[in-house]
């Protein structure tokens, strides 16, 4: 096959060359040809776009030569399925991935210029909720990096989760348009197109061979045009593709409607096509059984089938081997109906008999499940689901009664674990169980932390592990480095390389050699004095935006996630409360001055989680405001808690919160991102916190409350909270100060139903876990006081952080689900980068 790269381009061609006068001229050309701009006129928008323009044509050739790699040599690859993509901005991560970023940054101060304005410039492609979204972006990083043939499938939201204000204490939701000034890393390819079928019904018929078939005969047909963004390893030639799907009408005009003078009708009939990737649904860790929201997940999971297909077709790969060609890893249920889909393609469209199918589909998915949280477990109506995918519903019924069958076999007379392992919810309304067929129709199942993964076992999943112990494993999360380590904090990175080269930034375990300098002083007070100053980094942004002064000494106590009950962002505040109470109690008490922040969005229709928010704000706003504090103690809620914001936030932390009741948390990934940066953790043994502690050490982690086990028997022995209440002053002073008004302007009522909850139900044990709390909250203070020890805890962390690189995650899927190998991708000399240019200047 001929090279698509020419061979005899100049070396500092205008496109891809790399010195800082070639990188000038293009960003120029870029403004002037693709924005239409001088400078004279050009906005900031306008020049963020001319330097992603210009860093994309250098990503080009590394993208183009691993597509034609990956064509020509027809690897078994990873299709990494999930609704939910959390990428961040990409210009930073490409900027470092291509060993740019420091004579772009050179390049841009010769215009005057500066890099960090431009790289603030980028909206963020929010296509995610949370930790799970932000998974899904940490893996195609590490995938990309280990040089790993992959595809991310996902869905192009036109709105992503929505940004949040704060007015009046409360949280606002304002649409996400982030495609308003258009998205310079996609490249739409419409030539590519495919048709998703919903709806209508199903006709059987018997060939002239006597065979039987079954047509679905949809009542709409819509398009799916993939959108690419190509995903660049750190400093490797390998740039994997993340291919989302928007959706269209299949003709912009229904010509029967318009020839019968239909036209709004068949404008109408294009943009309820359209609809299906409008928007996200804002929830985490719970699902609404929205219709379109399952139309979402089909839809994106039949275009990604299809284009598997497809691409095995063109590689002329007999679909026999779909199984050996394609690992899909399901991210948790949401891709689920690809169990099906995948079976109907086969059947229906590819005339596979069913045993054949059946052995292809289930050796070729993998399941990831995320959540033990019984309102987060996916289940569809029959009658809704039928209503759109009716032969999907005959095939999970004969897909359930097969199952069935081989249940009946192993478990003989057990009617009861037969009706708790169908596929079908048959107690009341019936329900389609999508974790059971993501069970049933996956050779793999994984838990993400190992905590998660042994409840998995132990209760969700018991019956499917009884059934198949085998396919049960764990792979305990990541994050990726670069973007939370090197990228968002380069004055660490800076000083680790320093110390101990820079190769830990793709073997992260060698952080361990940082442990000999535990007690270089000199280390020691520069590792401190990052601290301080991204501290300020932190404390200047915050005067900038919020008009509010934080003391850089003071302990920066941050708790950023998703708003939600289970992560108790409101024991926190009663801790908050308490140290209030203290101090007006005794204004002259000696305490340790904290700063208190918190970021994170509620889901809209979440009232609780608003609540929460409002709380917090309402603290703060006494707090901030109240002289006897002397500024001893801050209370702020920043808002719009996001990627980009994370980056910004994550290496400023002295103390991680990272306080969900033990049992509820599957893994978290925020509590590694802060760990990495060298915050310390006061948390309970829930998630990766306990894998975490294992590896930094128990002497420098803050534990406290109740163990998962604890947490069951003590509902099973019919907890009561007004116990806690009535026997704990502190405790019932914070909650009196709450019910009396005192945050609310006298307003008892306000903060009721919050309350309520507390005392009534407390079903995540806040009060329960409160004095193992604030006792571990006061040992956090102490501790802060003598920073000499404080410090060295917080280089332990990073030390010993290494197993939670998301490249660690990645090989374990690769060796123990996956098998897929590495495939390095070769491009020509010239277009390779400088690299040795790791030290990311700030
Ligand atoms: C890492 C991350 C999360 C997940 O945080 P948890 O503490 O694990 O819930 C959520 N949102 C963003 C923006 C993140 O970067």
């Amino acid at each position: 096959m001929v090279s698509i790269v020419p061979n005899n381009i100049q070396i500092e061609d205008d496109r891809t060359g790399i010195n800082v006068e070639t990188l000038k001229r293009a960003f120029l050309d870029n403004l002037f040809y693709i924005q239409a701009k001088f400078p004279k006129i050009s906005t900031k928008n306008d020049y963020y776009m001319a330097l992603a323009y210009t860093v994309r044509d250098r990503l080009l050739n590394r993208w183009l030569q691993t597509t034609q790699t990956y064509l020509e040599k027809a690897p078994r690859t990873v299709a990494y399925l999930s609704a939910e993509f959390l990428m961040g901005p990409h210009l930073g991560n490409n900027l470092m991935n291509l060993g740019l970023y420091n004579v772009v940054k050179q390049a841009m101060e010769e215009f005057g210029l500066g890099l960090t304005d431009l790289l603030e410039q980028e909206e963020e492609p929010g296509l995610g909720n949370g930790g799970l979204g932000r998974l899904a972006a940490c893996y195609i990083d590490s995938l990309a990096t280990l040089e790993i043939p992959a595809i991310g499938y996902g869905i192009r939201y036109e709105y992503g989760i929505f940004d949040q204000e704060i007015k009046n204490g409360w949280q606002v939701e304002i649409t996400d348009k982030w495609l308003r000034y258009g998205n310079p890393w996609e490249v739409p390819r419409p030539e590519a197109e495919l048709e998703v079928k919903f709806g209508g019904h199903t006709e059987n018929y018997t060939d002239e061979h006597g065979r039987y078939h079954v047509q679905w005969i949809p009542f709409k047909v819509v398009k799916g045009v993939p959108y690419d963004t190509p995903i660049l390893g750190f400093q490797t030639n390998n740039a994997n593709t993340l291919r989302l799907w928007k959706a269209e009408a299949p003709e912009s005009f229904d010509f029967e409607a318009f020839n019968k003078g239909d036209y709004f009708g068949s404008v109408q009939e294009k943009s309820e096509c359209e609809n299906i990737t409008k928007v996200l649904y804002p929830n985490d860790d719970s699902y609404q059984g929205k219709q379109l929201r399952l139309e979402q997940q089909f839809f994106f999971v039949s275009c990604s089938l299809q284009d598997m297909i497809r691409m095995m077709k063109a590689q002329n790969l007999t679909l026999e081997r779909f199984h050996e060609h394609f690992a899909i890893q399901l991210n948790d249920t949401h891709p689920t109906i690809a169990v099906a889909e995948l079976m109907r393609l086969l059947l229906d469209e590819h005339q596979f008999d069913w045993d054949k199918a059946w052995n292809i589909t289930t050796k070729t998915f993998a399941y990831t499940n995320h959540t033990l949280l019984p309102e987060a477990l996916e289940r569809w109506s029959i009658n809704m689901f039928g209503s759109s995918f009716p032969r999907h519903l005959q095939i999970i019924y004969e897909i359930n009664l097969r199952f069935l069958d081989e249940v009946r076999i192993k478990f003989p007379d057990d009617g009861n674990r037969l009706r708790r392992m169908s596929i079908i919810d048959e107690s009341g309304e019936r329900y389609i169980r999508m974790a059971h067929l993501a069970c049933v129709g996956s050779f793999a199942i994984n838990g993400v932390a190992e905590l998660h993964s042994e409840l998995l076992k132990k209760t969700t999943l018991h019956d499917f592990y009884e059934m198949y112990p085998e396919k049960f494993t764990n792979v305990t999360n990541g994050v990726t480095p670069r973007r939370f380590m090197v990228l968002s904090n380069p004055r660490l990175a800076n000083l680790i390389t320093k110390k101990i080269g820079d190769s830990w930034v793709t073997n992260l375990d060698e952080l361990r050699k940082l442990e000999t300098f535990l007690y270089d002083s000199d280390f020691c007070k520069e590792f401190h004095q990052v601290k301080q100053d991204v501290k300020q980094d932190l404390a200047n942004y915050i005067r900038t935006n919020y008009n509010i002064t934080i003391d850089p000494n003071s302990l920066f106590d941050i708790q950023a996630k998703r708003i939600h009950e289970y992560k108790r962002q409101h024991l926190n505040a009663l801790y908050i409360i308490t140290l209030y109470n203290r101090i007006k109690a005794n204004p002259n008490l000696d305490v340790t001055p904290r700063t208190f922040l918190f970021g994170g969005k509620a889901a809209p229709g979440y009232y609780m989680a608003k609540l929460i928010i409002k709380l917090i704000n309402s603290i703060a706003d006494v707090v901030n405001h109240d002289p006897d504090m002397r500024d001893r103690l801050k209370v702020i809620f920043l808002k719009d808690y996001n990627v980009k914001f994370a980056q910004r936030v994550y290496p400023a932390a002295d103390l991680s919160e990272q306080i969900s009741t033990a049992g509820k948390e599957a893994s978290g990934t925020g509590n590694m991102k802060f760990s990495m940066n060298g915050a310390l953790t006061i948390g309970t043994l829930d998630g990766a916190n306990i894998e975490i502690r294992e590896v930094v050490g128990e002497e420098n982690f803050f534990l406290f409350g109740l163990t998962a086990e604890e947490v069951l028997q003590k509902k099973a022995a019919g907890y009561n909270p007004w116990d806690y209440y009535n026997s704990n002053p502190e405790l019932k002073l914070a909650i009196d100060r709450i019910s009396s008004g005192f945050f609310s302007h006298g307003d008892p009522n306000l903060f009721k139903p919050l309350l309520d909850s507390l005392l009534y139900r407390d079903q995540y044990l806040l009060l329960a876990d409160y004095q193992s709390y604030i006792e571990c909250q006061d040992r956090v203070s102490q501790a802060y006081r003598d920073r000499e020890q404080w410090i060295r805890m917080s280089i332990l962390n990073v030390a010993r952080i290494g197993k939670f690189s998301s490249d660690r995650s990645i090989r374990d899927y690769v060796q123990n689900i996956w098998k897929v190998s590495a495939l390095k991708v070769e491009v020509p000399e010239y277009s390779q980068s400088t690299n040795g240019d790791l030290k990311l200047s700030y």
